[in-house]
């Protein structure tokens, strides 16, 4: 029996890994969980798992007054003063399925336990993965990526030499607007851009999906976790989402991984690992599908992608900078205050403002993101 603490339990990932461990309650038990706003949710939840910890944020007066009388109840084990107290908690595998950086401190107090990190939390990865991948070295513990493609790579990668690892190849779906006119993409509205084709996910990831901004994160991200430079990582569109990322290998030839496409196998591959899961996802037919499609990006239709990729060229401190300002400037346009296509352009802006020197620790990345969040706003002119 494995113990589970969900850091953002109420949420789309969180959510879908308390179903795992519903599924499998002879291998799994929640003992930490953690919400946002959905207070409602997290008070079915520590009703339904008992767990041992939980938090949500001092002044998160809804999620307070959903479960005020729990507070008092001591059935119900303790509830904790920070997101980083609850990650420093004894669990055999925490996941972080909080969004934004707020997962940053929670992440590092994971690795400084020697715990093992099961991620989805991509900003915190680009922005700080060097720094928590050298902390996974120093305590001993263990990343798992929660991330499709990467998780898929992860597999991909197991037992094989780095040193005959030629390239990185991620799939993209396309997102939302795959098949919409490029001159219409200035008109597109918030319900659009959130219309994902193959993915049920959190809103900020979406439309990150439509930009295809999430693809270029997902580069930067790879770059982090597996420690390879911006050129052995590429792109390749696949819009029947079947095959999860691929492999090249020195000798040329390249090895993909397949299966329906189902979050639930990356969650599975992590809380099994190092076993896989029964019947993790539906099985495929590969002839029942009969054909798969690729192509290359398209960066006309799909800018933020190529201000992501230079980000990554770039270096660390464009990385974080475009990656914070894509946070604010998804936020105004799900909030009606910008188009769909200013997206990119203020992007181009960051990119050009920050140069992409190294960080030295996670102070440097912090204040990074407060910069570039500040420039952003600077340039829509919002305080
Ligand atoms: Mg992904």
């Amino acid at each position: 029996m494995k113990t589970v603490s969900i850091l953002g339990s109420t949420g789309s990932v969180g959510t879908q890994v308390l179903k795992v461990i519903d599924r499998h309650p002879e291998a799994f038990r929640a003992v930490g969980l953690s919400a946002y706003k959905n207070g409602e949710l997290l008070r079915a939840q520590i009703e339904k798992y008992s767990p041992k910890y939980y938090y949500y944020p001092d002044g998160a007066v809804e999620v307070q007054s959903s479960i005020f009388d729990l507070i008092e109840d001591k059935k119900f084990t303790k509830c904790l003063s920070s997101l980083e107290e609850l990650a420093s908690m004894h669990a055999d595998i925490t996941v972080l399925a909080v969004s934004g950086m707020a997962g940053l401190w929670a992440a590092e107090a994971v690795l400084k336990r020697g715990g093992t990190l099961a991620i989805a939390n991509k900003e915190t990865i680009v922005a700080a993965g060097r720094h928590l991948k050298a902390l996974e070295k120093k305590f001993g513990g263990k990343i798992l990526p929660l991330d499709t493609e990467h998780s898929a790579i992860f597999e991909l990668l197991r037992g094989e030499d780095k040193k005959q690892v030629k390239s990185l190849i991620l799939t993209a779906s396309g997102g939302a607007l795959r098949d919409l006119p490029k001159e219409a993409f200035s008109r597109v509205t918030p319900a659009e851009a959130l219309a994902h084709p193959v993915w049920k996910m959190g809103k900020k990831i979406t439309v990150d999906s439509a930009t295809l901004f999430n693809k270029g994160l997902e580069v930067i991200e790879a770059m982090r976790l597996f420690d390879v430079e911006a050129s052995a990582v590429e792109v390749l569109m696949h819009s029947e989402s079947v095959i999860h990322s691929l492999v090249e290998l020195s000798d040329g030839s390249q090895k993909a991984l397949v299966s329906a496409p189902d979050m639930a196998l990356a969650i599975e591959s992590a809380l099994y690992y190092p076993a896989h899961g029964e019947d993790s996802v539906e099985r495929i037919s590969l002839a029942d599908i009969g054909a798969l499609h690729f192509a290359k990006p398209d960066f006309e239709r799909y800018p933020c992608l190529a201000v992501a990729l230079e980000a990554a060229k770039l270096g660390e401190e464009a990385c974080i900078a475009v990656s914070a300002a894509d946070e604010a400037l998804v936020e105004e346009f799900l909030r009606g205050k910008i188009k769909f296509t200013d997206i990119a352009a203020v992007l181009n802006k960051v990119l050009g403002k920050f140069s992409g020197q190294k960080t030295v620790d996670i102070d440097d990345v912090l204040s990074i993101d407060e910069d570039a969040r500040k420039y952003t706003y600077g340039i829509l002119g919002v305080k």
